[in-house]
């Protein structure tokens, strides 16, 4: 069958991987230069398979206020006259209730150990380089009570599936000595062994190298600016570009952030909205001073990430537009946040600051599969999980172009679910 994967970004990347196994004519549309340019390119590095709880839930709707007045919090809202950031802020709040925030995190569990399983298949049978480690993550508590909730939840988080450990502050820094200058901070951590972390960049050009070579090869089209899908009653027929009239049997629609807009000409919402986030890439001039454990400070909302010579620091979710231009202020705390936490581990003028955009729907799950329109399948909206759920729903987009059954329920991950 002829498929076009519509965006290289990690989501049209796996998706296209698992096309390419089944032995179909797959060709990717790309604007930039190469894969994975734009917010999959130098995201947090979280392979985070047991922990997906989403940003919309109850505990989330007391810190707003205090988040919105600080300045150098999380979170950040610019109101804009744009009637879709209000939207998805209202089905946000609307998501902020427990029994959506549990469903959405059971659904994303289901999605995530099958990514997981998926990642560990295809590291055992292709040699990648893309700086996997499978070394665990210590999420840290800076307070007590915090640290007591997560306490709490573990028999829950249990009941699901994740093998997690509660530590004290003595047991945290034996398992991540580097979290010895925040010591006499810390009140406890969770530790999940079972997390990995890696590259998304160099993850996508390993899979882009492997299937755009041998037989049959994927066909990496760059610089091909998407402009309008061309439908004919119930069917896609082509896809408009600024280099002509692409066509095929199926089309899997993997914009991130650019998908809604695509779509909507065509009488279909899918609910995504640019959640900007921000990371630094800094080199490990110390290697007793940087975390060779992921680390998350739940507090602060800051993940970081070993990758190879390098620590990768993500964080923040600014409600603020569409435009991906880096806030140096933002950027500043997020510099303030390593001093803090890792102040010896690197070199702090040679730093690399980023910023990407998450195609975030409100209730946090991506959108996934059929459509009003038989043959265009919808593979988006993966959000602050997009690296970690990216084999998952590349497998399921495969199984759905082949009429199999995908291995895991598709319920609550529908348009208009
Ligand atoms: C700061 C930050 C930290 C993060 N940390 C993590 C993490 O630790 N773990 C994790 O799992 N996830 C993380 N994420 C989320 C993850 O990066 C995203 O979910 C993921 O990259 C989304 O992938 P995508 O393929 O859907 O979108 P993209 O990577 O944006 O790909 C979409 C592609 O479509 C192309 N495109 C769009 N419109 C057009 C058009 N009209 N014509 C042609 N091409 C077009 C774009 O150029 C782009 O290449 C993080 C995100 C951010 C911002």
């Amino acid at each position: 069958m002829k498929v076009l994967v519509l965006g290289a970004g990690v989501a049209g990347v796996a998706a296209a991987w698992y096309l390419w196994r089944d032995g179909h004519e797959v060709t990717v549309l790309e604007r930039n230069a190469a894969v994975a340019l734009e917010t999959s390119f130098a995201n947090g590095g979280q392979l985070s398979y047991s922990y997906v709880a989403p940003l919309a839930s109850p505990s989330v709707i007391p810190k707003i206020p205090p988040w919105l007045l600080r300045r150098d919090s999380p979170l950040k809202f610019v109101p804009e006259l744009d009637a879709e950031q209000w939207r998805w802020l209202v089905e946000f709040l609307a998501a902020c209730n427990q029994r959506s925030a549990d469903l959405t995190t059971e659904r994303l569990l289901r999605l995530s150990f099958y990514s997981r399983s998926l990642m560990h298949e295809l590291i055992a049978a292709h040699p990648l380089d893309f700086d996997y480690v499978r070394n665990g993550k210590l999420v840290v508590h800076c307070d007590e009570r915090s640290f007591e909730s997560a306490r709490r939840l573990l028999d829950y988080q249990r009941s699901l599936g994740c093998e997690q450990d509660a530590l004290d502050a003595r047991e945290t820094v034996e398992v991540e000595p580097a979290l010895g200058a925040m010591r006499s901070r810390i009140a406890g951590s969770i530790y999940t062994p079972s997390e990995d972390a890696a590259d998304c960049f160099k993850f996508c050009n390993e899979l882009a190298r492997v299937m755009g070579s041998g037989p049959n090869p994927v066909r990496l089209r760059f610089g091909v600016d998407i402009r309008r899908l061309l439908a004919l009653r119930s069917r896609l027929i082509g896809v408009e570009t600024d280099q002509g009239v692409f066509e095929a049997d199926r089309y899997i629609l993997a914009l991130g952030t650019g998908a809604p807009a695509i779509v909507r000409p065509l009488g279909i919402r899918i609910p995504v909205y640019p959640l900007k986030g921000y990371s630094l890439t800094l080199p490990v001039t110390d290697e007793r001073a940087a975390p060779r454990i992921s680390v998350t400070d739940f507090k602060r909302k800051v993940v970081y990430a070993r990758l190879g010579d390098e620590l990768r620091v993500a964080g923040m979710a600014d409600i603020a537009g569409r435009t991906p231009r880096v806030d140096t202020a933002r950027v500043g705390q997020l510099v303030e946040e390593v001093r803090m936490a890792f102040p010896d581990a690197t070199d702090f003028s040679r730093l690399q600051p980023w910023c990407g955009m998450r195609p975030a729907t409100p209730r946090g799950t991506p959108v996934l599969g059929a459509t009003p329109y038989s043959n265009l399948l919808l593979d988006a909206g993966h959000g602050a999980l997009g690296f970690t759920l990216a084999l998952g729903t590349g497998r399921v987009l495969a199984d759905l172009v082949m009429g199999r059954a995908p291995a895991v329920p598709l319920d609550g991950l529908r348009l208009g679910d």
